[in-house]
């Protein structure tokens, strides 16, 4: 239950959607079962991927597509610094050092010719990333394409992290359909785009990767008999090829999931319109609208504004506080990774990245989930016309 009556994000369940779970409840699969493979069959299609790996969140996914990447002890990922602190925390599961690409100051993406400048410094020093995670930030992929080319003349892999823009497409194709990324990752958590309750999946072209991820998910043991060293031993056989984990989703939340994918063009669909009617209804107040790149189709898993600082006479803290005492579930996405304890520690400090710092301290999370209606979201824009005109 959120504490707020209008919240910054909130799944949609339905009848379908609850009956859909039930049913798996009276199946003899509980767990991996039949309906994940539908549920990974389903995105797959949709995304028009050759493969794709259902596990129990996105964050695992992460981890074991970092695996995949082959990253480990004594290499590193970069990311953005405006992200969830999984895109990082991935490498360090690894043994892997992360570093950071500051943002654009208009799309608030990773700045794809700070990461070509950077990527030209550390090929001097020796010291290229073996994995670049690129976050679609609030649904809208980066520039991919530009990349997706570095990646070729840099030797890195490039994982998107979509866990927001499931639903959207970049260049005419859906995100996760492989054009650009090596792999890509959705997160299903209530407040993303579609929801399986927790559950992520990676979509990828290559065999190889779709083998990898599934024997990583489960314990690194295969059944395959091509695979293993032993093959004579019948049906029942398995071996561990190397150390995995149990990240496997349930049947339960696949049900979920699955039911959403039914469900997922008519939710981009309203989030697109509530987007455009906050750019309508906002352009007259001190706020920095998100861009809309020509190219990217956002699914708008957030809705972020700029406050300007100079005109308004109240600072971020008095904004929020504000709009939360009126029931506003108002958030902000996201404090920079670098900047967090546990980063720090790493040695990041104030200062490393600018643009996502100064983005930091002017932004606020809207109220944005496909049950929003036109009169709460009118309800919003009057708070922030008080609050701040
Ligand atoms: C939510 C999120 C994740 C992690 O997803 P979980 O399914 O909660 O593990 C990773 N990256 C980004 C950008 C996210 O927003």
């Amino acid at each position: 239950m959120t504490p707020y009556r209008i919240p910054y994000g909130c799944q949609s369940i339905n009848q379908s959607d609850i009956d859909a779970v039930v049913e798996v409840l009276k199946s003899p699969w509980l767990t991996q079962g039949p309906t994940i493979e539908r549920f990974e069959q389903a995105l797959a299609d949709y995304c028009q991927a050759e493969y794709a790996v259902a596990v129990c969140n996105a964050t695992a996914a992460l981890h074991i597509a970092c695996l995949t990447a082959g990253l480990g002890q004594g290499d590193s990922l970069w990311t953005s610094p405006n992200t969830f602190v999984a895109s990082a925390n991935c490498a360090r599961y690894c043994g892997a050092s992360v570093d950071f690409v500051d943002i654009n100051p208009h799309t608030w993406n990773m700045d794809a010719d700070l990461l070509e400048q950077k990527l030209a410094a550390a090929e001097l020093s020796g010291t290229l990333p073996k994995v670049v995670v690129v976050v679609a930030f609030a649904g809208q992929s980066a520039d991919l394409q530009f990349i997706a080319q570095l990646s070729e003349r840099y030797g890195f892999v490039l994982i998107e992290d979509a866990a927001h823009a499931v639903g959207a497409s970049y260049l005419g194709r859906p995100v996760g359909c492989g054009a650009h990324a090596a792999m890509t990752i959705f997160s299903f958590h209530p407040v993303k785009i579609i929801t399986s309750g927790e559950g992520g999946m990676v979509l990828t072209n290559r065999p190889e990767f779709a083998e990898r991820l599934r024997r990583l998910r489960s314990h690194g043991i295969t059944g395959d008999p091509a695979l293993m060293q032993v093959s004579d031993k019948g049906l029942w056989y398995y071996q561990q090829l190397e150390l995995g984990f149990n990240y496997r989703m349930t049947d339960l939340h696949a049900a979920l999931g699955l039911s959403q994918v039914a469900r997922l063009d008519e939710f981009v669909a309203r989030r697109r319109e509530l987007a455009a009617r906050y750019q309508g209804l906002l352009m007259d107040l001190p706020l920095t609208l998100p861009v809309v790149q020509s190219g990217a189709e956002s699914a708008w898993h957030l809705y972020v504004v700029r406050l300007d600082l100079t005109c308004i006479k109240l600072t971020q803290k008095q904004v929020f506080d504000a709009l939360r005492s009126a029931g506003l579930g108002v958030n902000l996405h996201y404090i920079p990774v670098h900047l967090q304890p546990y980063y720090k520690e790493q040695g990041f400090a104030e200062g490393d990245f600018p643009e996502a710092e100064r983005y930091f301290l002017e932004a606020i999370s809207l109220p944005l989930f496909p049950e929003l209606t036109d009169e709460l979201q009118d309800e919003v824009v009057a708070h922030l016309q008080r609050i701040l005109g």
